[in-house]
């Protein structure tokens, strides 16, 4: 691929890697992105910290790790994005036509293609197994959080903390990096370390990154994790991990005005018949008892808040069965239901022949959903890529515990 037009390759590495520290012993590659949104820097502070940290103790580095920064002109800039959201557009024909345009690119395109080039020269240069971590902060006040693909081996990965983790929102986000990497069969998580400007939020990313390189057998030292069992701030959100899922998400339609109404908090219990946002000259009620998801607190962004529950425990272990069992062998055997392209292990569903198939069914096969036409579902499998042989030799892989991950 051509370089960008008025960037060459040096200038931006030299901007766009915060680090790359690389151990005499083999290892892990772990990957960590920070303001990919603009208005995040929280995690570009905590990374440029724990890169001079960790130059410190080299000697107990194990395999790579990686500290990138997403999009360097909007973080110059201080806003979440110039042109368009460069977490939306991580999508397979977005990317070919981006490729094809040969310069004449918006600014967050521009990004794209260098992030691109970027991701796949570590993943041809460096070992498995791959980490990748994306940290972000939100508009509104929150304990942090972890937010997730729903395959398996992210689910494993992630129960380790012990923070709330909320899965599913692929579903409702179209073209993020993280699904994007995830699609690959990667272990990728999103980090959500606090309100944007609360300094807390740079010591929560600070104790994530410690503690994840401490998971994920990056260094040889134990004082990574004692770090972060210490820190109570990080903890608090629910211990053991809670899951969630997104059920419902508000999109603002474009030149509509919405505003979040003030006063919420991420996970905050709404009661029924609260007025929560307007938009347009009209106030959104509750009409029942919801828990909120990141109200969004600022002019950029197109979703206005999301609603979650807590998923079941017995669900999560029915569905890690379920997706254990490849039930879906048996089910391109019903009349409605076929394969639309087997090995990426993809059905077309069609509702009005096969009318118990529900979206939440195939949630808990590990599908993901989406409305093709009237008549038909095309639901997509995560586990179908999933590099699981990739993470089997890890110590949180092997670790023995009780539980639906
Ligand atoms: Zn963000």
């Amino acid at each position: 691929m051509a370089p960008p037009q008025n960037l060459t390759k040096e200038q931006v590495l030299v901007d766009r890697i915060i680090g790359h520290l690389k151990g005499g012993d083999n290892g892990p590659t772990v990957v960590f992105f920070a303001g990919i949104h603009g208005n995040e820097r929280a995690g570009v502070l905590a990374l440029e910290h724990i890169v001079q940290e960790l130059e410190q103790q080299q000697e107990h580095i194990k395999g790579e790790i990686f500290a990138i920064a997403g999009n360097l002109q909007a973080l110059d800039k201080k806003v979440r994005f110039q042109t368009e959201d460069l977490n939306r557009i991580w999508i397979p024909k977005k990317i070919q036509s981006i490729q094809s345009k040969n310069g004449e690119c918006n600014e967050e395109e521009k990004e794209l293609l260098h992030l691109y080039e970027l991701l796949f020269d570590i993943l041809e240069k460096g070992d498995a197994p791959f980490y990748f971590i994306d940290l972000h902060t939100t508009s509104s006040d929150t304990i942090p959080f972890l937010v997730l693909n729903d395959s398996l081996l992210n689910r494993k990965f992630a129960s380790n903390y012990p923070l709330p983790i909320i899965l599913g929102i692929e579903e409702y986000l179209e073209g993020a990096l993280l699904s994007y990497i995830n699609d690959m069969g990667y272990v990728s998580l999103g980090y959500e370390g606090g309100q944007h400007d609360d300094p807390k939020a740079v010591d929560n990313c600070m104790d994530f990154i410690r503690y994840t390189l401490h998971i994920a057998d990056a260094v040889g030292f134990n004082t990574y994790k004692e770090y972060f069992l210490k820190n109570e701030s990080l903890g608090k959100g629910s211990s053991p991990p809670m899951f969630y899922e997104i059920y419902y998400q508000y999109h603002i339609k474009p030149k509509s005005d919405f505003k979040m109404l003030p006063g919420f908090a991420n996970f905050q219990q709404i009661p029924k018949g609260v007025a929560i946002a307007e938009c347009t000259g009209t106030v959104m009620h509750t009409n029942r008892k919801r828990q909120i998801f990141m109200p969004l607190y600022q002019n950029q962004g197109n979703e206005g808040f999301y609603f979650i529950r807590p998923i079941p425990k017995v669900l999560l272990w029915l569905s890690k069965g379920l997706r254990r069992f490849k039930v879906e062998h048996l089910l391109v055997r019903l009349p409605g239901i076929s394969w639309k392209v087997k090995q990426k292990g993809t059905l077309m569903v069609n509702q009005k022949v096969a009318r118990f198939m529900a979206k939440s069914f195939f949630h808990l096969l590990g599908y993901r959903a989406r409305q093709f036409d009237s008549e038909h579902l095309v639901v997509k499998s995560r586990e179908f890529a999933s590099k699981t042989s990739d993470y089997r030799k890890t110590s949180w892989y092997k670790h023995k515990k009780r539980g639906p991950y």
